[in-house]
Parts: structure tokens; sequence; C-alpha cells
């Protein structure tokens, strides 16, 4: 019985995390998942945007954010996203997401990954965040909540927010919903985020290294390449989690995804869900009475990423004398 969960003293644990932003994603994206997942055996963490597929609204970004439109020719993005996710919520109307499949988010779970919530309406997150109030975040939790409930007939146990964004008002939100663990983050160790008005996070569980979206967006051509990039960053991070997305990897570089996880079971790791490996380190704490960090919440920029991301830094009181 003992041997069924690996632990941090004989292997080496990395998460895959996967995020569907989109109508075809899920439509398309996860069932070609999940057969690579059964057939490489390994199991994964699932985010899913629950309400409309309004990612047409990123042309309108090509006025506002920088580098925008670069981004889109250099990852080839009408390819890769198809027309109609590129129309979705501008010419034509926005389609549901997780809330139109729900038998496949019943898959996910019933397959024995790790089922959670990205998102009600990504887009809408992704280019607002900034400005939304308190009320508002709740608001799009509470829907994608009730969308889950429905769909699942549990709670969720995590979210992770659309884009790595994340504000102190999401922490707020975030720590009265009974969660787990959450996964808002770019970077730096798993921790404690507090705010300056005192509030505590749920366990964050960042992802680590590049994702190929970032590697394609660089310019780097070559599979080999992205493999050993991705590789190379999970051997030198000590919690490993790798962001994968279901219009890319379960679409058109699913040849990619396959070459990576049988590199990384060469390279030795064990691939747990996120779930899994929060509770590893919080055993992991408490064994060796070392507490995980309380951080606060800030902002990075990455290669090959269009924008701000959320990551953290040490608190302020660190390192004063
Ligand atoms: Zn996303």
């Amino acid at each position: 019985m003992e041997a069924c969960k690996p632990t941090v003293t004989h292997t080496r644990l990395l998460s895959l995390k996967v995020d569907v932003d989109t109508h075809d994603g899920m439509r398309d994206g996860v069932p070609r998942l999940l057969e690579i997942f059964q057939q490489e055996d390994v199991k994964a963490t699932f985010f899913l945007s629950f309400g409309p597929d309004n990612a047409g609204k990123a042309i309108l970004n090509i006025f506002r954010e920088k580098g925008f439109l670069k981004k889109m020719l250099k990852t080839k993005a009408p390819s890769l996203y198809g027309l109609r996710t590129i129309l979705s919520g501008t010419l034509l109307p926005a389609r549901p997401i997780a809330t139109k499949f729900p038998d496949f988010v019943r898959q996910i779970e019933a397959e024995g990954h790790e089922c959670e919530i990205h998102a009600w309406d990504h887009r809408y997150w992704q280019d607002h965040i900034e400005i939304m109030s308190l009320e508002n975040i709740e608001n799009h939790f509470r829907k994608a909540h009730e969308a889950y409930l429905d769909i699942l007939g549990h709670p969720a146990r995590a979210v992770a927010a659309p884009s790595w964004k994340i504000t102190e008002h999401v922490i707020a939100v975030e720590a009265k919903m009974g969660l787990v663990y959450a996964s808002d983050l770019r970077g730096g160790p798993p921790c404690f985020l507090m705010t300056d008005a005192g509030v505590s996070s749920p366990l964050q569980i960042p992802t680590t290294g590049p994702c190929l979206e970032e590697l394609l967006t660089q310019g780097i051509k070559e599979e080999a390449a992205w493999v050993n990039a991705i590789a190379e960053s999970a051997e030198r991070t000590p919690w490993p989690v790798i962001a994968l997305h279901a219009e890319v990897e379960g679409g058109p570089y699913a040849a990619f995804l396959k070459k990576l996880l049988k590199t990384l079971r060469n390279r030795s790791f064990t691939m747990v869900t996120l779930g899994t490996m929060a509770e590893i380190l919080k055993e992991h704490s408490e064994k060796s009475g070392e507490p995980l960090p309380v951080r606060r919440l800030s902002r990075t920029t990455l290669p090959g990423r269009a924008g701000w991301v959320s990551t953290s830094s040490p608190l302020k009181t660190e390192g004063v004398p």
C-alpha cells in the first residue's frame, strides 16, 4: 500500500497542467490528449474554461497589446486555433466551452485525471483582470463553480487563472473558496501569497519553465529543441509543472507531446497530478519541519509572451536586518 504514492526521497516528481481555453480545444484537443495520456500511462491536471469562447476578441488586441500581431503571425495562430475560434465572440456568436461537452468533462475524471477550474470567460479575464472588482471576480468564479458542480457533482478543489494573471482581489476571493491549492503563477517556489491586507492565498504551485507557444514565438523551430528546453528546465526545478494547451499539444503538436512524455520518462520523472503534488508538498513540509514560504504577489515578463504574468517575490520584510 505504501508504495503507491511517490515520495520526494526516491523519485523526481513532475506535473502536467493542461489549460483548455477554447471550444475547439475542448471538442478536439481534450479527447486527443486523453488518448495520448492513456497510451503513455500518464495522469495530468486539466483546467477548464466553462463559459463562452470569446477567443476572437483577441483580434481587437492587435490594436492594444504591443507584440500581439507578431505573436499571432509567429505562432501561426490561425492554423493553431482555426478560423472559427478566431471569429468566436466577434463576427460569430461566442460558443460555450466545457458546458457544451459535459461528457468529456466527466471522462477526464473517470480516466483518473484531475479536472479543475481555469475560467468562466477566459478572454474577458485576460483583458480586464487589472480593472475587475472583487464582485466581478467572485461572479466569474461563482458561474464557473456552478457549471462545474452541475457536471461533476462535487466542488472544485483548485483553480488556475487565465494567462497566469491575478491581482490581490483574486487572492481575497480564492482565500474564501476552500481550495486545496491554486496554480496561478509563473516561476518561483510553491508558496503562500500574503496580500497587503494580510490575507493568505491557498497553496500556490506555479507553472515552471517555458511552454511550447512561447518557444515558437521565440522562433525556435526544431522539435528536439522544444523537448530539450522544456525537459532541461524541469531538471533544474525542484517542483516542475509543465503547461500544455489543449489547442496546441492536443492539436497540431501532438507528436511533440508524445516525444516530450517519453523524454521525461527516460529522465526518471514520475508524473503526478497537481493535487498529488500539493499533498506531497504539505507532507514534506510537515515531516521536515520547514514551512512552505510565504511570499508576495508580483509581476514579471517572459520570453515569447506578450504582456505580464503573475509570480511571487520575497516579502518586503525579508532580508531586512
Ligand atoms: Zn488559458
